[in-house]
Parts: C-alpha cells; sequence; structure tokens
C-alpha cells in the first residue's frame, strides 16, 4: 500500500530518520517494521509561530517496493555529426539546449568564450584578491555561465514554464544532493555547483556533442535575413543550419554586435541598487524568534518587496549564510552579486535591494533608443568604480546612514574579500534610486523589526539582476522575429531570470529548433 501524508515536526525531529520512522509509523497506525520506504516530496519552514516547524510530505510505502526510477540520461544515445547546430554559451541554458538537442538525435556544438569550470577558479582568485578582471573569464563568464560560481538557489517562479522537475532531476543525476527535489528553497551552494556543470559537460561530449572553450563569437554569418553561422576569435567560421543564442545578460558585445548587423533588439525592464549584509544572527533571530537558532535549522532567509512611486523595490537573489562577490565583467566597472556554498555558514546574509526601472524612466538617454537601459547600467557602473581607487573594493555605508543619507566613520566588518570602503553611496547612486531604496527601507524595518539596523552595510553596486534587453523573438518558432534561424535564448535574450528558467528557456528552443529544422 502507498500512503501520501503530511507530517508537521520540529527541527531535531526532521533532522532524524527514526524519529520520521516512528512519526510516519504513528501517523500511518503501523508498525515501523511494515515501512519499506519514505519518499520526500516536500520539505519547508513554518517560522510563524515562536517555535518554527518542518512540515514534510511523504509517499511511504508499506509493505510495498518503490518503483526503480530510470536516469534521463540513461536514455539519451550517442549523436552523429550529420545534424548539427551551434548553440553560443555553456550557461544553464546553453548547456540545456545541448541535452535536449541530443535527445532530438541533433549534435550540439558550443562555443564558450570563458575557460573550463575549473580553469576559471584562477581567474575569479585574481578579480578577488588582486582586482584584476578578465573580459573573458569571471563571474559571469565561464562554463556554467553565471550560474556556476554563484549560489545555486533552484527556485523559480516561472511554475507555468514546464517541467522544473525534470531539470532538477537532471542535476541530481549529474551529482547534485537529492534533497533539492523535494526542498521547498533547493539549493545547491557554489563549491558543489562546479562538479554537476563538469559531469554535464561529460554527458554532452560522451554522447557526441562539441565543447570549444576560449572560443569567443566575435561575429555573425548573416545573409538575407539568414543566420548561417558565426565567427570565433574573429578568426574562424562556423555555419549551421542553426545558431541558439545564449550567452547571458552580459555579453555587451553580442549586443553591439547585433547592433552592427542591424538584428532588432529591445529595451527591456530591469532593476539596479545594491547590495546589503546583515550578520547572519540578526536575520535568525528576525525570522525564527530564536537566539541562537536551533542546529537543525538552515540559516535563515528572506523576501521583501514594496512599492515607491509605482515602482517596485524588492530584495533579489537574497544568500544565507553567503558572501557579496565582484561580479563585473570588463576592467573598469563595479558590479557586486551574491554566493555561497552548501553548507550556507558564513556569519553573513547578503541580498540585492533593487529599484525596477522602466525603459520610459529614462527620457534623458532615449537617443540611445534600444540600448538606453544598458548605456544607463554602464554609465552607473563606470561612475561607481570611478569614485574608488581603481581596485574592486566597494563603496559602502550603514544602513542606517544611507537612510539619513550620512557618510559612516566606521564600517560593520563585511564578506567581501576585495574590501569595503566608506563612502556617500547615497550621492553616488542616481537620485531615483537612493530615494527610493530610502523609503523602502524605512517600510521593510517597521514590517520586520531589527531589519533597519546599523549592523547592517549597504554595497554598491547591484546591477546585473537581469538583461537590460530583450531579443525578440517568435512566440512559436522561437526565432528573432526578423533573422530566420538565429534562436535567442536564455537571460541575455530576456526569456529566463535564474538557473532554472534559463535550463527551461534552453530545452524549450532546443525543441523549437529540432521541430523546425530537421
Ligand atoms: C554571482 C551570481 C549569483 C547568482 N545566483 C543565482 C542563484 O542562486 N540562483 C539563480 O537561479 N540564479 C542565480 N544567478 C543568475 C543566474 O546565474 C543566471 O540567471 C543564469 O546563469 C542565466 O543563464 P544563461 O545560460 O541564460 O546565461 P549565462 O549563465 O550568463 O551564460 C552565458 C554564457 O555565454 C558565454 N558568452 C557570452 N558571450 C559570449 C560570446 N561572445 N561567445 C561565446 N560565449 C559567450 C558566457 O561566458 C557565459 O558562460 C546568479 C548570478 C550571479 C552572477
Amino acid at each position: 500500500m502507498i500512503k501520501e501524508i503530511e507530517l508537521n515536526c520540529t527541527p531535531s525531529e526532521a533532522a532524524d530518520s527514526q524519529s520520521i520512522e516512528r512519526l510516519v509509523a504513528s501517523n500511518c497506525q503501523i508498525e515501523v517494521q511494515e515501512i519499506n520506504s519514505i519518499e520526500y516530496l516536500r520539505r519547508s519552514i513554518d517560522a510563524r509561530s515562536k517555535q518554527p516547524k518542518i512540515i514534510l510530505r511523504l509517499k511511504v510505502y508499506i509493505n510495498e517496493e518503490p518503483p526503480e526510477r530510470e536516469r534521463a540520461i540513461d536514455q539519451l544515445s550517442r549523436v552523429g555529426s550529420k545534424r548539427q547546430v551551434l548553440i553560443v554559451g555553456a550557461g544553464p541554458a546553453g548547456y540545456f539546449a545541448a541535452m535536449e538537442l541530443i535527445k532530438a538525435g541533433i549534435k550540439p556544438v558550443i562555443f564558450e568564450r570563458g575557460k573550463d569550470v575549473q580553469a576559471r577558479r584562477r581567474d575569479l582568485r585574481a578579480i578577488q584578491q588582486e582586482g584584476v578582471v578578465n573580459p573573458d573569464s569571471n563571474y559571469c563568464f565561464g562554463e556554467g555561465g553565471a550560474g556556476t560560481y554563484s549560489d545555486g538557489k533552484l527556485y523559480t517562479g516561472s511554475k507555468k514554464r514546464g517541467p522544473v522537475k525534470q531539470i532538477l532531476q537532471l542535476l541530481v543525476d549529474h551529482g547534485a544532493n537529492p534533497d533539492i527535489l523535494f526542498d521547498a528553497h533547493p539549493h545547491i551552494g557554489s563549491n558543489k555547483l562546479p562538479q554537476v556543470i563538469q559531469a554535464i559537460r561529460e554527458t554532452i561530449q560522451k554522447m557526441g556533442g562539441e565543447i570549444h572553450f576560449q572560443a569567443r563569437v566575435s561575429d555573425f554569418i548573416v545573409h538575407e535575413g539568414v543566420m548561417r553561422g558565426v565567427v570565433v576569435n574573429d578568426e574562424k567560421e562556423f555555419l549551421s543550419e542553426a545558431v541558439i543564442l545564449a550567452t547571458g545578460h552580459s555579453a555587451r558585445d553580442i549586443f553591439d554586435l547585433m547592433g552592427k548587423n542591424k538584428i532588432r533588439l529591445e529595451a527591456k525592464p530591469f532593476a539596479m541598487g545594491i547590495r546589503i549584509e546583515h550578520p547572519q544572527a540578526l536575520i535568525d533571530t528576525m525570522q525564527y524568534h530564536q537566539k541562537p537558532r536551533d542546529a537543525n535549522l538552515p540559516a535563515a532567509s528572506y523576501k521583501m518587496v514594496t512599492q515607491v512611486k509605482n515602482r517596485g523595490v524588492f530584495s533579489f537573489c537574497m544568500c544565507p549564510g553567503g558572501l557579496i562577490v565582484p561580479t563585473a565583467t570588463a576592467p573598469g566597472e563595479l558590479v557586486v552579486n551574491g554566493m555561497s556554498m552548501a553548507k550556507r555558514d558564513s556569519k553573513f546574509a547578503n541580498s540585492g535591494m533593487v529599484v525596477a526601472i522602466e525603459p520610459d524612466d529614462l527620457q534623458e538617454l532615449k537617443r540611445f533608443a534600444e540600448l538606453r537601459c544598458l548605456q544607463f547600467q554602464r554609465a552607473v557602473e563606470t561612475a561607481v568604480f570611478n569614485f574608488g581607487d581603481g581596485s574592486q573594493a566597494a563603496p559602502a555605508q550603514r544602513m542606517t546612514d544611507f537612510v539619513k543619507g550620512t557618510l559612516s566613520d566606521k564600517l560593520p566588518s563585511s564578506s567581501y574579500i576585495p574590501g569595503i570602503y566608506s563612502a556617500p553611496l547615497h550621492e553616488i547612486l542616481p537620485g531615483r534610486i537612493t530615494e527610493s531604496l530610502q523609503i523602502a527601507f524605512k517600510q521593510f524595518g517597521k514590517k520586520y523589526r531589527g531589519f533597519l539596523t546599523e549592523e547592517a552595510n549597504v554595497v554598491g553596486l547591484e546591477s546585473r539582476t537581469s538583461s537590460p534587453i530583450r531579443i525578440p523573438r517568435d512566440r512559436e518558432k522561437c526565432t528573432h522575429t526578423e533573422v530566420d534561424k538565429l534562436y535567442p535564448c536564455g537571460e541575455g535574450a530576456g526569456y529566463a531570470g535564474g538557473i532554472i528558467s534559463a535550463a527551461l528557456d534552453g530545452q524549450l528552443v532546443a525543441r523549437a529548433v529540432a521541430a523546425r529544422e530537421f
């Protein structure tokens, strides 16, 4: 017999398999020995009361064996070279598109400007320790894309966008912790993601796919409105039936290239602000109402949103127990983002706090037409960099001083390795962003006791929340609306906003290519 049940237990009960068995037996009115297997369907935390509870949804196999599951990757077979498609970018969109093409019997040929996931580490160290930004290998560029050395939060708001579970299963098949299949807020961690990405690459290669690293697409080959191929590293031409463009939100040279080739782009709403960093213990107390937090509870997170002057102000990519990292993609820019390790055990909690920006808000940049959001992003990143000493050290301010508009004489410690320095961020940021954040912080402080505190730093600049450009594509065929056989895909094209949604979009576009081109 199979029974689905819900258990409401303490964190220590949830962490102990024998306690769970006893609770399951009691709930199902059976003996523990009758339980053959327990499958977790969902695990979430209810922290509304003084004592947080873990809510488990379980499938219990009573005197019955669970079915054997076939791994999705075991269903793939090796592809030949007859039918091939070029993919630009080895981020989640590019790699999941590649696996989907293989499923359809098509060989993916991937070009990635950055290095493989291991070699990439050295360049990340150079940004962190020497402030040197390699424009082809950094926190956004390189195997696995922006997601690899990020955080690996795997939740997505895009419920309608296809089988999220199938993406999670593919990640598990490639070495991710199976808990991501049932956790309400699944997370892999920066220290575990690279192995998963490497395993995905090995699957693609084993199945006949080709991957070229340090292969920057430097031009497009377009004839009479049809995409025929790409030029790599300014020298070698590659032709194909179709090109999937999955270059992420920071590939500004690709947007420039599209301008040069007169390929239509659109300005897209995006968001900009700062990263805020609190002591993790303070967030734990705020969310779990206990100090210190129960050892069986994960580092607490939060999600905040409000409206100021008709524009959303919201927390973005919250990293409990995490670090702030430098995510510029070219020298002369200062951009920060967040990440965390699998254990989320740093003593800091950070998140982006950003203000939504519509293209129409940037009237003063109208002359840049569809590139105006990108231009604004670029200008503020440069201004923030130029305020400093030419390193990747980031300007910062106590949260309370930012709200009051005064300089901080001393800053709380921070996880940001290149270092922070006291600066009038309220003056460096564009006025509309400062004002909206100041109002929002006061509102958040009223709603969440302890959140508006002098113990928190605001650190600039958080500007790569999503792509400031959309590459228009046909809803059904997924091709560019004007250039046939060009398939814009993932976050850079404006169709995803995170690892899972980018992976889903990669699959969607690959299926469209398979249906249409072969
Ligand atoms: C620090 C950080 C933390 C993040 N944390 C999370 C998180 O926890 N959860 C989450 O869901 N999302 C997170 N994100 C966002 C997430 O990483 C992206 O949404 C996702 O990676 C987008 O996938 P993509 O494949 O569309 O593009 P990308 O991942 O950006 O991949 C694009 C790839 O294209 C390559 N490329 C660019 N131009 C060229 C060219 N000319 N030629 C060849 N290759 C090129 C790039 O090198 C890159 O590898 C984070 C991002 C950052 C930077």
